[in-house]
């Protein structure tokens, strides 16, 4: 067999392996911390389950690195294929929906932000006209905080790990936690800015209105847009709105989120993925080589 083709059997298979339970693990709702803080943990527990299987597919491309092609060890190959299957029936289920939210026409939202490299902030003509400036304002506050923190980009890629986490449904309401998560940090970040928590709510419940009265096609089920609306779930609308009349508590102001902290997270991950591609290139054909005899002796 092909080197590479077993490479991205094997990633498919162990990859699967390590996700699957770890995707079952029940996740811990954060309890009296302010959104912003809440909406990172949120963030964080949705990529929990996905970084192991980056440092799977780390491990077996420093693997591949070393091994020659065609792959002379003997294995069974239709045990290999055979047991890889469901999880790339999961993966190829995943990679469709995420092209297919790239390639379609955006939902027509009244007010959100679209756009994954240079978010912007789509304001419906006809819902500013009869909007008040101070509601519209604090709308647009809103939508600007969305585009700060790029979330569409955000929402697509929560999107895609949650579908890789498929079939279970607690990943899906990690994923619904989380965006409701974002609208209250969202909120914050606005009213720390100066926009009326009063404005923002009525905001919120003139675009309501306005897309009650002009009706759109739904999103397809669990499916959703990679767009930063106002509105946000309608189901949490009445807690929302109920905060935003609420006085922002002084706990509950965004913190300013450490740069270093921003900056090392990542480096820290690509470190750590580099460091097990050399394990996996010195040491991996030590323990698949058994592995894969083990299929052949089976
Ligand atoms: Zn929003």
């Amino acid at each position: 067999m092909g080197r590479e083709t077993l490479l991205t059997l094997l990633v498919m298979l162990f990859g699967g392996l390590v996700m699957q339970p770890l995707a079952l693990l029940p996740s811990r709702e954060p309890l009296g911390a302010s959104p912003v803080v809440a909406e990172r943990n949120a963030w964080q527990r949705l990529w929990l389950p996905v970084v192991p299987v980056l440092a799977v597919g780390a491990w077996l491309c420093g693997w591949a690195l070393r091994e020659p092609d065609p792959v002379t060890t003997r294995f069974d190959h239709g045990m290999i294929i055979g047991a890889s299957l469901p999880f790339f029936v999961v993966a190829l289920r995943a990679a469709l929906r995420a092209i297919w939210v790239l390639l379609r026409r955006p939902e027509e939202l009244p007010v959100c932000t679209v756009g994954f490299v240079h978010p912007r902030v789509v304001f419906d003509p006809h819902l500013a006209r009869v909007m008040d400036d101070g509601p519209m304002h604090a709308a647009l506050a809103h939508e600007r905080a969305h585009v700060r923190h790029r979330d569409p980009l955000r929402i697509w890629l929560a999107q895609l790990a949650t579908d890789l986490q498929w079939p279970w449904p607690w990943a899906y309401r990690r994923f619904q936690s989380w965006l409701e998560l974002l609208e209250h940090a969202r909120d914050d970040e606005a009213r720390s800015r100066g926009a009326s928590g009063t404005d923002l709510a009525a905001a919120v419940v003139a675009t309501a209105r306005h897309a009650c009265r002009t009706p759109r096609p739904a999103p397809g089920p669990c499916l959703s847009g990679a767009q930063a609306a106002l509105l946000g779930d309608a189901r949490a609308l009445a807690v929302r709105v109920g905060r935003l009349l609420a006085p922002l508590p002084a706990s509950h102001r965004p913190p300013q989120v450490s740069a270093w902290r921003a900056a090392t997270t990542p480096a820290l991950l690509v470190l750590l993925l580099g460091a097990v591609l050399v394990w996996g290139a010195v040491f991996g054909n030590d323990i698949l080589h058994p592995f894969l005899l083990w299929t052949w002796n089976v």
